[in-house]
């Protein structure tokens, strides 16, 4: 045996693998962005050809010969290789101990799931939903223990979306969140100052939005040359290959700041997907390596830069330029205050920066008691409703806007939404360092990211996939990941905020 040889034959799978991902990405792409409409049939069914290829490529036989030769020889490879070893074998296993007739039966149950989610949610009836949501936690559970699991069944839930995250490091985590969080919300609530966001729902041209949302994106970074911008009804980034990363932003006319907020938040993960060190092209490790540290970047541009007062010190003249009549009479604290606002609601999309982590923490213990056999299908409504009441006050009027809000159940998507807020985390915990070496303040007051771009370049896009995201936070920043930092944005960003 050959080892180079060997080498070279597991890498031209890999590269088989990234061109049919490339593909079906495109189709994707084109599905969602504005294709036929009579040729959607058609690309769907391309679509489910090269998910097929490559399902059959990774879990085929000359790929486990490969990874078992591989795998004997782990030293003798460099970190690339090893790398891609890793994750070949990850997704090898994850793929072949789930019994094929199985697999078959739940990709059926989850294509009839959503339709029926669907219809529940728009009837605000549960009970049209419960059965079907029953059958997918079954197989979630039998998934779960056909794969095996350390300590906890949720555990190979959550390290799907962010590697070697685990049970125990989100208790620690989300109960620190949920001991500053709730009274700081509850003491805000108390102050009664009432910021007013009228001027956020008047009337602002939509292709004015568009002119501004590109300006922005270009100044934040993104390269319109390795890259394009459109619309879509959910907005998203597809990163094809570090030189091709599109996005979509939504306009809505009377509510402007949802597009800047968006073209910002896609925009970061866009910019991440854009730096990614070219050497990496064909590897499967040009691309974000986690949910988390992915969310981190779409949230250090969002909310660190975009929701700060140091970027509108620049940026807001800029905005009045583009909007003179609507914002005449809003004053920059006005504008900075408004877009800070914190609402109790009972949407977690529609959620301020502050009050998001409480939704995602609900959605957490309440997957965690689901995973555990705690809790039953039937008693989902009520366990929700008592978590709203008891995080954020709230009486939940219907399944609409409680239980049955978010589609990530309908296809069994388990062990995400903590993503979410573990991104803001690692991006305050970035921030943190990021400002220690920049004058982060400084420069936005400029207009200028040339300083935290290189950073945030330098620290975390340009490694891909290549390090977990454990290894990224502790090369950046120095430590673990720990909640503190987090706490104490949000403590200190708000308490000034509401004068406490
Ligand atoms: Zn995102």
């Amino acid at each position: 045996m050959n080892l180079q040889e060997k080498i070279a034959e597991f890498k031209a799978l890999k590269e088989t693998l990234a061109a049919y991902g490339v593909a079906g990405a495109m189709l994707n792409w084109d599905m969602s962005t504005g294709g036929s409409k009579k040729g959607m049939g058609y690309r769907a069914k391309m679509i489910g050809i090269y998910t097929m290829k490559s399902f059959e490529i990774q879990t085929g036989q000359e790929m486990k010969d490969l990874l078992d030769i591989l795998l004997d020889h782990m030293d003798e490879l460099d970190e690339v290789t090893r790398r891609m070893v890793v994750l070949s074998k990850k997704t090898y296993d994850n793929n072949t101990k789930i019994p094929k007739d199985e697999a078959r039966a739940y990709a059926e149950l989850q294509a009839k799931s959503q339709i029926i989610w669907e219809d529940a949610k728009e009837a605000q009836d549960y009970s049209m939903f419960k059965d079907v949501l029953g059958e997918i936690i079954d197989y979630q559970k039998k998934f779960v223990d056909y794969r095996g699991y350390k300590d906890h069944p949720y555990n190979p839930l959550l390290d799907d979306y962010e590697e070697g995250m685990t049970v125990e490091i989100l208790d620690e985590y989300f109960d620190n969140l949920k001991a500053s969080i709730v009274p700081l919300v509850k003491a805000i609530n108390e102050t009664e100052l009432a910021y007013n966001t009228e001027f956020l729902t008047r009337s602002f041209p939509i292709e004015d939005q568009k002119a501004f949302c590109i300006q922005l994106m270009d100044d934040l970074g993104f390269d319109y040359d390795a890259g394009e911008v459109k619309e879509s009804v959910h907005p998203f980034t597809n990163g094809m290959n570090v030189n091709d990363v599109r996005l979509t932003v939504r306009y809505f006319e009377n509510l402007m700041t949802s597009a800047v907020f968006s073209a910002a938040h896609e925009g970061g993960h866009a910019i991440y997907e854009q730096n990614i060190n070219e050497d990496l092209q064909f590897t499967g490790l040009d691309t974000g390596v986690s949910s988390g540290i992915h969310e981190s970047q779409s949230r250090m541009y969002e909310n660190i830069i975009c929701r700060s007062k140091a970027f509108w010190e620049h940026y807001y003249p800029k905005l009045k330029a583009f909007f003179p009549e609507q914002l005449k009479d809003v004053t920059l604290e006005d504008f900075y205050a408004g877009i800070n606002k914190v609402e109790n609601s009972f949407i977690r999309v529609e959620a301020d920066e502050l009050t998001y982590s409480l939704h995602i923490i609900i959605r957490y213990e309440i997957e965690k008691a689901i995973m555990t056999g705690q809790v039953s299908v039937d008693e989902l409504p009520a366990l929700w409703n008592k978590k709203y009441k008891d995080y954020l006050g709230l009486d939940v009027p219907n399944d609409e806007l409680g239980v049955l809000q978010d589609v990530h159940w309908s296809f069994g998507l388990f062990g995400y939404f903590p993503t979410y807020s573990i991104g803001s985390a690692y991006a305050s915990q970035f921030a943190y360092y990021l400002q220690e070496a920049v004058d982060f303040e400084g420069d936005l007051q400029k207009g200028d990211y040339k300083n935290v771009n290189e950073w945030l370049h330098k620290h975390i896009h340009v490694h891909g996939s290549l390090k977990t995201p454990e290894e990224i936070i502790e090369l950046a920043t120095g430590k673990r990941f720990d909640s503190k930092y987090y706490v104490e944005y949000l403590t200190n960003k708000y308490k000034s905020l509401y004068n406490l």
